[in-house]
């Protein structure tokens, strides 16, 4: 038995003006400083305020959170009792507003807990509210949660598709002047997300279509959006609506191998996720095409790409990635992503035991070995072709 689990997605023009019809008492909003800072926050307050309800704000997120910032805003949660908690941000502002929710609704439980084979309350005290402000993570339709362990030094993928948003509101206006590099990084990400949901052994046909699709925006607006920003509104309309669609495609699904290297990359060198996994993305398809039966020839037949065979495919499409990264600054290797050599060659037992415990590295239709995956950190890192 499947289950496909969505929000209810709001989208598109003034989506943002649907929190005046909400109905509650007390909402609760999770951001970050440069959110707080920008003035994001106080908007969202000002029309949650609108819908009568007493706002409060908990802007101490910080990029990739930690175990401790979600237990210190569920403690804020749990003074304040909110019936609404609100996600506005990036990815780790999303994901921090689910584990804040959940702790809220259990305050026994350790964060470390919150994944799909725990039972736990929710919606008994609050329910989600997901406003993305970038165009990459998908967090406003999924229910992953990554939080980072400080003490370990490593990225804890988590969360349970009971804690997957209510209410998803994919706004437009809130991504229009993203600095380009954020751009590049998190439209990367929806890349990812997309290639490993239609890829990972877990596909299904819920989420093909999405995924296809989601592919198709991504390279055709994304170097838009970066290029333009918002002179091109229909770029960062497209892109706003990739991510959100991805978001659903791989979490009914599930990612894969470049995330599972992209974690343990961005634990170890805090490399940003999206740089992380969309470095990551080109070795996993060619590395995974070496093995043979996977379906990157139908992404290609999709985009229109000539070729010859599957495995011509998968090293066509792993160029276009490299092509696509290349056009928006993106780093195509460790080394260019500005890890030196000494730092890596330290790093990389730790870099190979993370990526082979990643909870993504399991749903790739092919697993490396403890050596094979030393090889592809190793490829990854100079740049070259994967060739076993
Ligand atoms: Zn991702």
């Amino acid at each position: 038995m499947w289950f496909f689990r969505s929000p209810q997605i709001v989208y598109g023009d003034d989506a943002i003006s649907y929190l005046t019809e909400l109905k509650g008492r007390k909402a609760l909003l999770v951001t970050d400083e440069n959110l707080f800072r920008l003035g994001f926050a106080d908007k969202v307050k000002e029309l949650l305020e609108e819908a009568g309800m007493e706002t409060r704000i908990f802007s101490e997120v910080e990029p990739e959170p930690s175990l401790e910032t979600v237990q210190k805003g569920a403690k804020f949660a749990l003074e304040f009792k909110p019936d609404w908690i609100v996600g506005l941000g990036g990815g780790s502002c999303l994901d921090a507003a689910k584990a804040i929710w959940v702790l809220y609704e259990n305050p026994e439980m350790d964060p470390r807990g919150i994944n799909p084979f725990e039972e736990f309350r929710l919606r008994e005290k609050a329910r989600l509210i997901a406003i993305p402000t970038t165009s990459g993570t998908g967090a406003e339709t999924t229910w992953a949660v990554v939080l980072t362990d400080r003490e370990e030094g490593r990225k804890l993928a988590l969360g349970s598709p009971l804690n997957t948003p209510d209410i998803a509101i994919v706004d437009p206006e809130l991504v229009m002047k993203l600095p380009p590099p954020l751009t590049a990084s998190t439209g990367m990400d929806a890349l990812c997300h997309a290639i490993e949901g239609f890829t990972s052994i877990w596909h299904n046909d819920f989420c093909d279509g999405l995924c296809l699709q989601a592919i198709k925006l991504v390279f055709e607006y994304l170097p838009r959006a970066y290029r333009y920003g918002e002179e091109d509104r229909e770029a960062r309309v497209k892109m706003h609506n990739a991510a959100a669609i991805a978001g659903l495609g791989f979490i009914n699904s599930m990612a894969a191998l470049a995330h599972g290297l992209g974690h343990s990359l961005g634990a170890v060198f805090h490399i940003p996720h999206g740089r992380a996994v969309g470095l990551a993305l080109p070795y996993t398809i060619e590395y995974c095409a070496n093995g043979g039966g996977t379906r990157y020839r139908e992404i290609a037949r999709f985009l229109d790409i000539p070729f010859e065979d599957e495995h011509d495919a998968a090293f066509k499409l792993a160029e276009k990635v490299r092509e696509l990264a290349r056009q928006v600054d993106e780093p195509v290797s460790i080394a260019e992503a500005g890890v030196n050599s000494e730092k890596f060659k330290a790093a990389l037992g730790k870099l190979v035991e993370n990526a082979n415990m990643d909870a993504c590295t399991a749903t790739s239709v092919r697993i490396p070995s403890d050596e094979e995956m030393e090889k592809l950190f190793r490829y990854a890192y100079e740049g070259r072709r994967v060739d076993f």
